[in-house]
């Protein structure tokens, strides 16, 4: 099932793909920071969405 983080303040979709890829990862990957929107990314999924699409 592919699954999907995003920013919370802008809908960016900070990864995508079919296996769960930790939180600290993704969030390591863009050194905490929303591309996007410059948002500061929290470790605990609290200011990220992560949803499992069904595809
Ligand atoms: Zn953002």
């Amino acid at each position: 099932m592919p699954q999907r983080v995003i920013c919370s303040g802008c809908s960016y979709v900070l990864y995508e793909g079919p296996i769960f890829s930790p939180l600290t990862e993704v969030i390591q990957r863009y050194t905490g920071v929303c591309p996007k929107c410059g948002r500061q990314l929290s470790f605990l999924p609290l200011n990220v969405d992560v949803k499992t699409v069904n595809k």
